[in-house]
């Protein structure tokens, strides 16, 4: 078990780092146990300075769980014929588990193509139109890393959902809308309201939510007037100020109204990452 924490406010704090560290060293133990190492393999193009950061700290979740990752770089002016033959050797490399074109590519090239070029038991990610068919059919599928892991600091530390009302601001093919599917899903059975920029009083729609997720970049746009007292609130928007990365949740008030929170930064991010890990786990058995 985490050492449950707690804010000064008494909201309980869903902590990434310790959840992730606790997933990837599952992983590792279930990787020795396999006949034959999973291989990451992410696609960089270009020299996006955050995108380093992520692909890095990605080969080196890949690392601390056993398994082999492989970086490939491309140029910033790589042509769409020389980026997609790329993916097409990592989707037929028997050696490779899992793959990802990390985003955001160039603006000159088709990222829409080279994503589907990823078999789908390869999709690590989750992204392509094929992943997010069986997400939507319920069927088995990679489930894309950032809403899974949302699911996961939740189921890991017991929270209700059991016909609890979940509010979703942000309708991304990334995070919002993936994550209200599967809230909504048998088992989890949330009842799931989708929030978005043209939402009518979102501080009401906001404030009836047991669970209420942001996911929309609008850094500290989540106040205490948007939080029921006692509701799990979940931080996944990033924006980087001259202060440092900040949430969309003005955490220092609402830790003080929520019943659990998440911390920004080391909430969601390491979840992020952590889900990865164990879609490459998926991955490789979906491929044996
Ligand atoms: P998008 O820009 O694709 O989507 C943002 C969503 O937020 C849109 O649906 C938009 O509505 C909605 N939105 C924007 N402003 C408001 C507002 N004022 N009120 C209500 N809704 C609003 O972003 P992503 O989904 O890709 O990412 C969202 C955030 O999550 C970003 O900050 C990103 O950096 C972060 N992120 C964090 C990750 C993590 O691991 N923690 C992983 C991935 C992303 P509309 O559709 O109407 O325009």
């Amino acid at each position: 078990m985490i050492d449950a924490q707690r804010t000064a406010g008494g909201a309980l704090v869903l902590d990434g780092n310790a959840l992730r560290d606790r997933m990837v060293t599952e992983v590792r133990r279930e990787v020795g146990e396999l006949s034959s190492v999973p291989c990451l393999a992410t696609v960089l193009i270009g020299q996006d300075g955050p995108s380093q950061v992520y692909v890095r700290n990605k080969h080196r979740q890949a690392q601390l769980a056993g398994m082999m990752s492989r970086n490939e770089t491309l140029p910033h002016d790589v042509s769409q014929v020389d980026a997609e033959d790329l993916v097409r050797r990592l989707a037929s490399d028997p050696a490779v588990s899992g793959i990802i074109v990390q985003q955001p590519v160039p603006i000159h090239l088709d990222g829409e193509k080279l994503l589907a070029l990823i078999p789908v038991d390869k999709d690590v990610d989750g992204l392509t139109t094929a992943s997010m068919g069986r997400l939507m059919r319920g069927v088995d599928s990679l489930v894309p890393c950032t809403p899974l892991g949302v699911l996961r600091l939740l189921q890991y530390y017991g929270a209700q959902t059991v016909g609890k009302r979940a509010v979703v601001v942000g309708r991304s093919h990334l995070v919002g809308l993936p994550l209200a599917v599967l809230l909504a899903r048998k088992g989890i059975d949330a009842t799931v309201t989708l929030a978005h920029s043209r939402t009518d009083d979102l501080v009401a729609v906001c404030r009836a939510a047991d669970i209420l997720v942001s996911a929309t970049g609008q850094a500290r746009s989540i106040g205490t007037e948007h939080v029921k007292p006692g509701a799990w609130v979940i931080d996944v928007g990033i924006s980087r100020g001259e202060s440092g990365i900040v949430g969309d949740v003005d955490f220092a008030a609402v830790q003080a109204v929520a019943g659990a929170i998440t911390p920004m930064p080391g909430g969601t991010g390491p979840m992020t990452v952590a889900c990865l890990i164990q879609n490459t786990l998926t991955a490789w058995h979906l491929q044996h």
